[in-house]
């Protein structure tokens, strides 16, 4: 690593291992299970296979009494082997589905590796459905293929697609974007609001028709770090970004806070009597639920794209110390801020060449490897432990009210395994 580098801004100038072999990680069409619950008058028909199907069907269940939000245009032989107009069978689904479900307000074509591989342009069909039939139904295309992309990607693809449609405005306004369970978008938007911070509007919007504009004197904060697309789509409509480390834990929240709050001159005192009371409660509830972390050896494979400003929590907030820390893509806008904090000693990887990371991390031998599905059972055989990168995508952790649950999820594992050890004959 460069020296130097670290000293001024902790890690956020590291070299970083770039790979690029095979990975190990789930398509963007994931991230529908997590969006159809916050869109509520969307619908995400995948233009895929029946694989694509299945993957939807076993990752969301299957909804038996709700009208479901999410469906699959299945793509037959006929059509892979450009034997039948695939444009034409899609405008004939898209009716069906509309004339049947008038609660449907905004429709999202999702590509899949299918779709792309016999290169359908779903952008043109998106442009021709909108024009057809708008007002009522705002047509929008993203891509969910597993080439070349994560799960957590999908939900970036979805809101950049959206930046584009949305008005222009003058105001002076914050976006915040990225979908986050209600509970916890509410506790944001209540500490924004009670230090006097708005107008506010997070992407996306639980509506089509919800106010939502975007310009030149917008700022923007994430509160995902997987957002890459999204935040370039929001600088080319002007908008400037509020670069600070992620809302993981209290240091992590408190830094997002402050930064948003020096941008909108909210004064020290305001700060101190709207964070101080939660700031306390999750020190509190990490040092308790996060124990069982302190000295311990972390190993992050790239999945999820949270594994920075994770890192950043799990060595600063829990005391643990980081060997490789993986991410499918570094952004270091997005993620600088919480590179800047980690200190000396891990390296930072992007991308994956899977044997080799595994060997890797076969040779740290880390407390704990977080890591996708697919590697954790062969891991786990080897005698390591391992947490489930997927599961801190569908578990409330952001912000102070949850930073004790996010520490006991990587405690949890290691309590574990310790229980076993005392069990064992
Ligand atoms: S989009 Fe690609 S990776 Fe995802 S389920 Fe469909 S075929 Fe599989």
């Amino acid at each position: 690593m460069m020296d130097g580098a670290h000293t001024q801004s902790g890690c956020r100038d590291a070299p970083l291992l770039k790979e690029r072999g095979q990975r190990e990680v789930f398509c963007g069409l994931t991230a529908i299970v997590w969006l159809h619950r916050k869109m509520q008058d969307a619908f995400f028909l995948v233009v895929g296979s029946r694989t694509c199907a299945h993957l939807l069907q076993s990752a969301a269940g299957v909804m038996i009494f709700a009208e479901p939000r999410f469906g699959t245009a299945i793509l037959e032989e006929t059509d892979l082997a450009g034997m039948a107009d695939a444009q034409v069978e899609l405008d004939r689904e898209v009716e069906k589905l509309l004339s049947r479900r008038s609660d449907i307000r905004r429709l999202f074509l999702v590509g899949s590796c299918p779709s792309e591989v016999i290169k359908l342009d779903l952008a043109k069909a998106a442009e021709r459905l909108s024009a057809k039939y708008n007002p009522h139904v705002n047509v929008v295309n993203f891509s969910g293929s597993g080439i070349e992309t994560t799960f957590t990607e999908g939900e970036d693809a979805c809101l950049a697609a959206l930046v584009p449609e949305l008005p222009e405005t003058q105001d002076r306004q914050l976006i915040v974007a990225g979908a986050l369970p209600d509970v916890v978008q509410d506790q944001m938007l209540g500490l924004l609001d009670d230090m006097g911070i708005g107008p506010v509007t997070v992407l996306p919007t639980m509506r089509a028709d919800d106010p939502a504009a975007v310009g030149p004197n917008t700022v923007f904060a994430l509160n995902q770090p997987f957002l890459n697309e999204t935040h370039a789509a929001l600088i080319r409509r002007g908008a400037r970004h509020i670069a600070a480390p992620f809302p993981f834990g209290e240091e992590g929240t408190t830094a997002w806070l402050r930064a948003i709050a020096n941008e909108f001159g909210v004064d020290q005192d305001t700060f101190d009597r709207v964070t101080a009371a939660p700031r306390d409660r999750a020190r509190r509830a990490v040092a308790q639920a996060g124990a069982t972390l302190h000295d311990k050896s972390v190993f992050l494979f790239p999945d999820s794209q949270l594994e920075i400003p994770l890192a950043r929590f799990l060595t600063r907030e829990c005391g643990m110390t980081a060997t490789e820390i993986g991410q499918p893509y570094v952004h270091r806008d997005i993620v600088g801020p919480d590179m800047a904090l980690i200190g000396d000693g891990p390296v930072f990887s992007e991308g994956q060449d899977v044997d080799k990371q595994l060997e890797r991390a076969r040779d740290a031998r880390a407390d704990l490897t977080v890591c996708g599905l697919g590697l954790a059972n062969p891991l786990e055989a080897e005698g390591l432990t391992t947490k489930w990168a997927i599961e801190l995508v569908f578990t409330p952790i952001h912000f102070y009210e949850q930073a004790g649950d996010l520490a006991g999820l990587f405690a949890r594992p290691l309590r574990r395994r310790d229980l076993l050890k005392v069990d064992a004959p």
